[in-house]
């Protein structure tokens, strides 16, 4: 089994290389090599040719190879389908802000969660992406676009709590010296609300950004549309939230996707901001993305409003997401299906 070089600590590249009989600054100029992007050991040509051997039979260089670039015509948004080493498919996006550029990275092939609304679900899980594959989508994008990224969001495909320890590995890295560094001020996490992985999180006290995916104020509708509603009911999911406020100080995001005749009623509007009412919290209303072989639809624009502003009379931090690259269908799991309906 060979062994994915780049999910090594420092600490522990530095021990492999010692192992082998070279000095500690060879794994110094590896880690520059690995930082820089670079794929293949023939290409570390500062390294005795017998390292590289050694290094190529022992270890895996994990990375993406870009498959389609699309660049909206609206605003900077580009969309990205990456190829991984085992010919599997994910979606990345780089988004344009004032305070810099923010990447929605994935952390699964495909998702095993099965929300209704959802494009990346409807073919269930193929794999859990590793550390490296996670960071590789960071370091071709910087690359490819000739940009830096300042933030990441990790909302593209893939349930992240599902994938606990490499993500965990991942935020990690970017904690590191060397290479891409965000602090964790810059990430956010969502999730669909698997109560085990929040509690987790919960105790590793991280200073990043949680965002739940709500989508619906009470049971009888969140069940209908998300199916890991069933094992964690919404008091269940609302009790660790309030818990998880409390411990780290942290305020939580909730996202609503906005579907007409679904979750959007004024009744609906009442019962969320009752049921938030004094938590640390914001809604994030985001007009819901239609999806080809999906019933949903979105709300009106009328709707939403309205139902912004009774959640905004009731005391309620709203937002509404603005839609960035809504021409090159920049929410994620919908360029992998067009992509694999073309081949
Ligand atoms: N699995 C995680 C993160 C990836 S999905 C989660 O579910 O939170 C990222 C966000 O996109 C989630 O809030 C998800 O609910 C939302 N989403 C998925 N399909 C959507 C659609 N058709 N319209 C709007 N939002 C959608
Ligand atoms: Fe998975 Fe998130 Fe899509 Fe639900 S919304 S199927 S959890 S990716």
């Amino acid at each position: 089994m060979t062994v994915d070089i780049k999910s090594l600590t420092r600490e522990q590249l530095k021990s492999e290389i010692i192992a082998r009989g070279y000095p500690a600054f060879r794994a110094a100029q590896i880690g520059d090599w690995l930082d820089n992007g670079c794929t293949s050991f023939e290409e570390m040509t500062n390294l005795p040719l017998s390292l590289r051997q050694q290094l190529k039979e022992a270890f895996t260089i994990p990375g993406v190879k870009i498959l389609k670039k699309l660049e909206s015509q609206l605003d900077e948004t580009v969309k990205y389908l990456f190829e991984l080493s085992d010919g599997h498919t994910v979606e990345s996006v780089l988004m344009k802000y004032k305070h810099g550029w923010s990447q929605c990275l994935s952390t699964q092939v495909g998702c095993r969660m099965g929300c209704a609304f959802c494009a990346t679900g409807m073919d269930g899980l193929a794999r859990n992406l590793l550390p490296a594959e996670m960071m590789a989508q960071i370091e071709a994008a910087q690359h490819d676009h000739g940009i830096r990224v300042s933030s990441i969001v990790l909302m593209g495909m893939g349930e992240p709590l599902d994938n606990y320890d490499n993500v965990l590995r991942f935020l990690q890295m970017l904690s590191q010296e060397g290479g891409v560094r965000i602090g964790m001020r810059h990430i956010s996490l969502s999730t669909c609300g698997m109560v085990d992985g929040i509690r987790r999180l919960m105790d590793e006290q991280l200073q990043l950004t949680l965002s739940i995916s709500l989508h619906a104020p009470n049971n009888q509708i969140r069940s209908r549309i998300m199916p890991i509603n069933r094992r964690w009911p919404v008091e269940e999911l609302l009790a660790v939230c309030r818990e998880y406020t409390q411990k780290t100080g942290r305020r939580i995001s909730f996202e609503y996707a906005m579907m007409n005749g679904v979750n959007d009623s004024d009744a609906c509007a009442l019962e969320l901001a009752a049921r938030l009412k004094g938590m640390l919290c914001h809604v994030n209303l985001i007009p819901a993305n239609e999806v080809a072989g999906k019933e949903h639809r979105r709300s009106t624009a009328q709707r939403l409003k309205q139902f912004q502003t009774l959640l905004e009379k009731q005391g309620i931090n709203v937002t509404v997401r603005r839609t960035l690259g809504s021409d090159i269908s920049a929410s994620c799991g919908q360029l992998r299906r067009q992509q694999r309906r073309e081949e």
